[in-house]
């Protein structure tokens, strides 16, 4: 078994569409970035990638590459997923934190899980996400970001 750790954290800014977890959830405002910008599936990633000691998500997927320009992060997560399946391993499970004071994520954490879930190859009872707001303190508090944590087991 190995153990990996990931973190995220991206802009909210109007004009971009809020997406987590591989789900468009109706916002205000939307998280900036090169590709889609879901944090919550580069936190999953990353997580993957530290476990297996195969870098991160920033080395992989670079933010000056076209390829990924708007990308579906799925697909990022999905790649992840392949280079580890290439070096023998598989995910266990997988438990992740998103920290927003906004919006409502309960709704829609179901449908984040079950993506996770089939992009990971794992039973969704495998995977956890919490969500919760950053009691009004700092950029999260203050809606200017939303940041994302998660820890990954691998297995050999
Ligand atoms: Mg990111």
């Amino acid at each position: 078994m190995r153990v990996g750790i990931g973190y995220d954290i991206h802009r909210l800014v109007e004009g971009r569409r809020l997406i987590l977890g591989g789900v468009e959830i109706p916002h205000t405002k939307g998280l900036l970035g090169h590709s889609d910008a879901d944090a919550l599936l580069h936190a999953v990633a990353d997580a993957l990638l530290g476990a297996a000691a195969l870098g991160d998500i920033g080395t992989h997927f670079p933010d000056f590459d076209p390829q990924w320009k708007d990308a579906d992060s799925q697909k990022i997560l999905a790649a992840v997923v392949e280079m580890l399946r290439r070096k023998g391993l598989r995910p266990v499970s997988v438990d992740c934190n998103i920290i927003a004071q906004k919006p409502k994520l309960a709704p829609y954490i179901p449908a984040m899980r079950d993506n996770i879930a089939r992009l990971c190859g794992l039973d969704i009872s495998r995977v956890s996400v919490k969500a919760r707001t950053n009691e009004g303190l700092g950029e999260i508090g203050r809606g200017e970001a939303i940041a994302c944590q998660c820890v990954a087991l691998v297995e050999e």
